[in-house]
């Protein structure tokens, strides 16, 4: 157990970027919010960036397999990411983003390769913006910061990792959830481009039956300082 508190700081080097990657469910924001905040850097969600491009597109009418328009619109619309939060071209996304409409269609947008292209473009001027920082997603250590100081692939049993989204999204059963988390898996780890899976030299943690500050305290310890 670490027995530093969420006021701590750990220092680190200027422009320091912290890789999280890996599966829903898996930990990655909860683990990635608290490696922020003892770092003192600042923590991006990519998922919400594709979940946002994919709320926009659903708001216009667009089919998400519309690959044209919806690379178009990826490259127009704007995103906003508050403390939590999400607003795309001026409205507030923050619970439809989590909602069942985009979570079924935002993993047909994030294969779309132009679309890849903007969100890595405007996640390393985020990071360049913010001088370094942690990110979480699908492909940070292996597209986006291959030369991370430090990458993390979380992962955790299926039945775990359903278990914690359903705990989110209350109005949805464990067996709904589960039956999304399994089909979004074998898509993103099966598309052509930026496929979720272990980028080159990135730890690997299971956190099926482990403590959140045990896993940071593990992390924190490999950061380079
Ligand atoms: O992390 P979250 O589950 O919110 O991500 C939603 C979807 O966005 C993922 O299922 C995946 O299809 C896509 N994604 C991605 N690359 C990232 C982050 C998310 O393809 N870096």
């Amino acid at each position: 157990m670490s027995d530093a508190n969420a006021n701590d700081h750990v220092p680190v080097r200027p422009f320091t970027v912290i890789a999280i990657d890996g599966p829903a469910g898996s930990g990655k924001s909860t683990v990635g919010r608290r490696l922020a905040a003892l770092l003192g850097l600042h923590y991006l969600d990519t998922g919400a960036m594709y979940r946002g491009v994919t709320f926009a597109a659903l708001r216009r009418g667009i089919d998400p397999i519309d690959a044209d328009v919806v690379a178009r619109l990826a490259r127009q619309v704007e995103l906003t990411l508050t403390d939590g939060g999400l607003v795309v071209d001026g409205t507030d996304a923050t619970i439809e983003i989590r909602g069942p409409e985009v979570t079924r269609a935002v993993s047909i947008v994030a294969a779309n390769p132009e679309v890849r292209v903007e969100m890595v473009r405007r996640q390393r001027e985020w990071a360049k913006t913010h001088g370094g920082g942690v990110l979480e997603g699908r492909d940070i250590g292996s597209v986006v910061f291959p030369d991370a100081a430090l990458k993390v692939y979380l992962t955790a049993s299926p039945e775990v990792r359903a278990s914690r989204r359903s705990k989110e999204v209350t109005d949805l059963s464990y067996e709904t959830v589960a039956a999304d988390l399994a089909r979004r898996d074998a898509l993103d780890q099966g598309r052509d481009v930026s496929p979720l899976e272990v980028a080159d030299g990135a730890v690997l943690v299971d956190t099926t039956h482990r403590d959140i500050e045990d896993i940071v305290a593990e992390l924190v310890a490999l950061v380079p300082s």
